[in-house]
């Protein structure tokens, strides 16, 4: 479905990312792991134009989203992103936030976008909370709904950009386990992560990005039983 092609970002004079390359296929999931800094978010923010790359190119279905006349509107619409800090708009409940993209980008009927937002909530498990504002659901379940609110727009990719990392420890799991039943679901994932155990059992494919390269990729049993780089090896001691 796309293909990052020597992608880089420089902010200013500071060049963040410097040669990211790699595929991502229909129903993969593909993980993202390497040290703080390395640029993992700015590949992410890359790749659904939050952030403007300033070389390479991203192929969405063959076609370079970055040339000037692709309809990045479109573009944005088809990929789908879930933060850290989950982002669920405070004044809304937890209907309402699943069921404002469907409407305003997608053009669905009220009927149909409450419709399909209660299908995923139901998914989540948050069908209980449709009423509750974000500031009265705890951290695991906020992230639950950005889950649910990100699947109900139908991206053909959903990127993930440490989604429990800002999570108390209790509430890790929850996420864990609903993201584990998407992987199933065939939906295309990328996920930046620092679950290590999670990476390893649901992944398609790894990617090791530091100093903003691809250090290294392979399949999970690769990268985490038998990493070539030393980077990688560096890395990976400190979480065993
Ligand atoms: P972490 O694991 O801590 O989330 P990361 O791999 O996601 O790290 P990035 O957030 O992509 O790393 O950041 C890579 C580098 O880019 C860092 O040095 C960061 O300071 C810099 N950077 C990121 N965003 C900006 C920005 N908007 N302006 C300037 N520098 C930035
Ligand atoms: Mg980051």
């Amino acid at each position: 479905i796309l293909s990052i092609n020597h992608l880089q970002k420089s902010f200013g004079d500071h060049q963040v990312l410097r040669d990211i390359s790699f595929n991502i296929n229909k129903g993969e999931i593909v993980s993202i792991i390497g040290p703080s800094g390395g640029g993992k978010s700015t590949t992410l923010r890359c790749i659904n134009l939050l952030e403007e790359p300033t070389g390479g190119e991203i192929l969405f279905h063959g076609e370079n989203v970055l040339e000037a006349g692709y309809d990045r509107n479109k573009f944005r619409s088809r990929v789908g992103m879930v933060f850290q800090q989950f982002d669920l708009f405070e004044n809304k409940n937890v209907l309402q936030n699943c069921m404002i993209g469907q409407q305003l980008v997608l053009k669905r009927s009220k009927e149909e976008a409450e419709r399909i937002a209660l299908e995923n909530l139901r998914k989540v498990g948050m069908e209980p909370f449709i009423n509750a504002k974000p500031k009265q659901l705890s951290g695991g379940q906020q992230q639950r709904v950005a889950i649910a609110r990100a699947i109900s727009m139908n991206p053909e990719v959903l990127l993930f950009d440490e989604p429990t990392s800002a999570l108390d420890p209790e509430m890790v799991g929850e996420v864990l386990d609903v993201m584990q039943k998407l992987a199933t679901t065939g939906l295309t994932m990328v996920i930046v992560t620092h679950e290590m155990g999670f990476a390893k059992n649901v992944s398609d494919h790894v990617l090791f990005i530091s100093d903003g390269i691809v250090t290294e990729e392979g399949a999970p049993e690769q990268i985490f039983d038998q990493p070539q780089n030393e980077k990688t090896q560096k890395f990976l001691r400190n979480f065993k």
